[in-house]
């Protein structure tokens, strides 16, 4: 099922480690490197998703999740001070985010989201769910036919 090798993992490794790697930067390269045809910050789609692929007509947003909101996530606990700031700020992220994921699936596209931590803790699994992900695209697209 999955065809990574030990050395394709190792690079991969080595990608999120390397300096100035961004989480979504280490997630596009990867799947480019499995041959996947994929572009970067969307601009013309809604919410400018990190990483799309035409072919699967599929969006994938990796969501920093302090920022996004990771539910149950240790880095998504909320600041102690200053609530009153965060809380109306950090639901508006949330609530944006919806939004776009919503406008997205109603013009037809397939919208996966990737958490940050997954992405620097669990790199091979993440990148495994993603293929995953659009091996399912894939398939519902091909029923259609
Ligand atoms: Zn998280």
């Amino acid at each position: 099922m999955d065809n990574l090798t030990s050395e394709q993992r190792r690079r991969n490794m080595a990608a999120i480690r390397s300096r100035g790697t961004t989480p979504e930067l280490a997630l596009y390269s990867a799947l480019r490197k499995t041959g996947y045809r994929a572009k970067c910050n969307v601009r013309s789609l809604s919410g400018t998703p990190d990483i799309v692929l035409e072919a699967f007509r599929t969006a994938i947003f990796v969501n920093g999740c302090f920022w996004h909101r990771h539910p149950g996530c240790s880095r998504s606990t909320l600041p102690k001070t200053n609530r009153r700031y965060w809380l109306p700020k950090l639901a508006r992220n949330v609530t944006s985010d919806r939004a776009n994921q919503r406008r997205l699936r109603s013009a037809g596209w397939h919208v996966m989201v990737v958490w940050e931590c997954q992405i620097k803790g669990r790199f091979h699994w993440t990148l495994t769910r993603v293929r995953h992900f659009l091996a399912r695209c894939e398939a519902k697209r091909a029923s259609r036919k």
